[in-house]
């Protein structure tokens, strides 16, 4: 068996399975935000009833992350349903904005969008948050009300985003009936050289096989090249899987992956315990993919689709209106490593966005020095417009006030974010090129695309 395989056959009790068994699952964590939470409470209040209690309150976690930095009150109101859910529910893991149990969240707009106006619980994006606060673990079956839930695969968990009715079914339950996918093997060889990052991995693999290359499939990256990823080289590709039609990406467990789930689950007194998926000898797939770690270029993917793959250095012609670094995908605290070790010293000569994925990404930022700057000065020295406000942010677009959404027609912008169909990041007549932190620093500071190795090689 695959790992997927080997890991649904455990979740449903089962020696064996194979692609194509419809099997019940046992699901370990069921994650909901701001956007779906108060849908999938809905579904869960009809059909169990006003007063039923959700099937494992230690399980379910609630990170409001999406639409939480704007004067829209429909969506400030979305955060107070879930505050209202997980008192009732006694839920030890709902990361809210505010810290008053009692309170109503409300943005103050006269505070402006830069400095922070959350509280010490507020978690930030969910995929970012839920293996930085110890909810992800070796062999797992997480869902979440969220596409890019596959971002978790990286912890060696199978982890695929539902609707709002199957998430409703498993609060209640705490299983779902799911069909086992193919597998396709990407097998890593060797390393990545300077200036290219895990996103240009990814993006080279969905460019190999187009944006529904992988439809209901299980992408499982591993390989001799997987040793030298970190685990948010790992995040970075496993969240992206969905960018190709991926049911589930999946990662092998190795000595990085326990120190990862150890120290985070240790830190935040989650569960410890977990039991990983290792690879059978006779794993059989339904494609497989040898990518060159060494080979791979700065990498880019043009409007309109996640498949749309050019090299950077080829991209020069195309000029540019904006910049945009943050989401899950690219905001962690290592891509903006990447992107301020291309900015230092320089300024962009367009408008240039900076969104952390958390909190505790922006204290990093913040404490960590180069010299006498912290990372977080030297990236506002640059002339990138850094926001406190770690979440989702324009990565979706979102109410028209949210921070650096595109809301002009005609613009295009360079982004180190996951998705680029029509619309996604605003206008629907706006386009995105998805790029890694360094192509998108690179490409700020030209006002072109740019291959970042010009940069660092200078
Ligand atoms: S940062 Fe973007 S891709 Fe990630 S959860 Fe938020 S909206 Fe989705």
């Amino acid at each position: 068996m695959t790992l997927t395989e080997k890991l649904l056959a455990r979740a449903a009790g089962q020696a064996a399975v194979q692609a194509g068994d419809n099997i019940w699952v046992k699901a370990d964590v069921l994650m909901t935000h701001d956007v779906c939470g108060p849908g999938t409470i809905g579904v869960f209040k009809r059909e169990f009833g006003q007063t039923a209690k959700v099937w494992n309150r230690e399980r379910v976690v609630i990170i409001p992350d999406h639409y939480i930095f704007t004067a829209d009150s429909k969506s400030n109101r979305n955060v107070d349903i879930l505050r209202d859910f997980a008192r009732e529910q006694g839920l030890p893991y709902f990361y809210d904005v505010i810290d008053d149990p009692n309170g109503h969240w409300q943005f103050d707009t006269s505070k402006g969008l830069l400095k922070k106006q959350y509280g010490s619980n507020y978690a930030g994006v969910c995929h970012a948050a839920l293996p930085a606060k110890g909810h992800t673990r070796p062999g797992e079956v997480l869902f979440g009300t969220d596409s890019h839930t596959c971002m978790a695969g990286a912890f060696n968990e199978f982890a695929t985003g539902i609707g709002n009715t199957d998430a409703g079914f498993v609060m209640g339950t705490g299983k779902l009936l799911i069909k086992v996918p193919e597998t396709m093997r990407f097998r890593l060889e060797g390393k990545l050289q300077p200036g290219v990052m895990a996103k240009d991995v990814i993006l080279h693999v969905i460019g190999e096989i187009g944006f529904d290359g992988a439809t209901y499939r299980a992408m499982q990256f591993d390989g001799p090249g997987i040793a030298s990823l970190s685990m948010d080289d790992r995040m970075t590709i496993a969240n992206m899987a969905i960018e190709a039609g991926g049911k589930n990406a999946i990662f092998p467990f190795d000595s990085r992956t326990a120190e990862y789930v150890n120290a985070r689950t240790s830190l935040n007194g989650t569960k410890q315990a977990y039991e990983p998926v290792e690879p059978d000898a006779d794993q059989k797939f339904v494609y497989e993919l040898v990518v060159n770690l060494d080979q791979l270029e700065p990498t880019v993917a043009c409007h309109p689709d996640p498949g749309q793959r050019k090299k950077a250095k080829d991209m020069g012609h195309l000029k540019l209106d904006r910049a945009y670094v943050g989401s899950c995908t690219g905001g962690k605290t290592s891509d903006f490593v990447e992107f301020a070790r291309v900015l230092r010293g320089k300024k962009v000569v367009i408008d240039t966005f900076g969104v952390p994925a958390t909190p505790d990404i922006v204290r990093d930022l913040q404490s960590t020095r180069w010299g006498h700057q912290t990372i977080w000065q030297i990236l506002e020295e640059a002339g990138v417009r850094m926001t406190e406000n770690a979440g989702c942010a324009a990565c979706l677009g979102g109410p028209v006030d949210t921070f650096g959404r595109i809301n002009q027609p005609g613009l295009k912008c360079i982004s180190a974010t996951n998705r680029n169909f029509p619309g996604r990041m605003g206008d629907k007549e706006s386009q995105v090129f998805l790029a890694s932190p360094a192509t998108v620093a690179a490409s700020a500071l030209t006002g072109h695309v740019t291959d970042p190795r010009e940069y660092l090689t200078n």
